[in-house]
C-alpha cells in the first residue's frame, strides 16, 4: 500500500493499448504527419522537438500511450529500458555521446509538462545550464 509498487490498484490511470484521440505524440508515433524519426525501436520512436532548446533536442516517445513517467509500472521495465537505450542511441547518432547530453522527463504541472504522453527529452550539442531547476 502507498507506494504504488505492491498495490496494483494504486498504479494510475492514463494507460491504454491504442492511440488516444487528440494526443499529438500518439499521432506522430503512428506516422500520421510523416514526421521523420531520428531513431526508432520496436516500442518507441525519436523525433526532433518542434521548439528546440539546444542544437540536439530530440524527444523519445513510446508508441503506446502513457500519460507520463508516473504511468510506468514495474511490468513496464522492458519498455523503460528500451526508452533509455533509444535515448542513448539518439545521443550517439547526434554525435554528443562524448561531449555530453541530458536525458530528462517532466511529470505534472510543477515540472512544466505540456504534452501528456510520456517522453524523454535528449538535449546536447552545447554546454547545458547547471542546476536541476
Ligand atoms: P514537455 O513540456 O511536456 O516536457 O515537453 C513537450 C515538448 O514537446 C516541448 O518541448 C514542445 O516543444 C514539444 N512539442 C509540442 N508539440 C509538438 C509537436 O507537434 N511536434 C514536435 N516535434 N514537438 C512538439
Ligand atoms: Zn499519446
Amino acid at each position: 500500500m502507498g507506494d504504488g509498487l505492491t498495490d496494483s490498484t494504486a498504479v494510475t490511470t492514463a494507460r491504454t493499448d491504442g492511440p488516444v484521440a487528440d494526443c499529438v505524440f500518439c499521432q506522430i508515433a503512428a506516422g500520421a504527419f510523416g514526421t521523420p524519426f531520428v531513431a526508432e525501436s520496436e516500442s518507441a520512436v525519436a523525433f526532433r522537438d518542434l521548439h528546440p532548446q539546444a542544437p540536439t533536442h530530440v524527444l523519445v516517445v513510446p508508441r503506446r500511450h502513457l500519460g507520463g513517467v508516473r504511468d510506468l509500472g514495474l511490468d513496464d521495465a522492458p519498455l523503460a529500458g528500451e526508452l533509455l537505450a533509444l535515448a542513448v542511441e539518439v545521443a550517439r547518432r547526434e554525435g554528443v555521446l562524448e561531449s555530453g547530453y541530458r536525458v530528462l522527463t517532466n511529470d505534472g504541472p510543477d515540472a512544466g509538462q505540456t504534452v501528456f504522453h510520456l517522453h524523454f527529452h535528449v538535449l546536447g550539442g552545447k554546454p547545458l545550464r547547471g542546476g536541476l531547476d
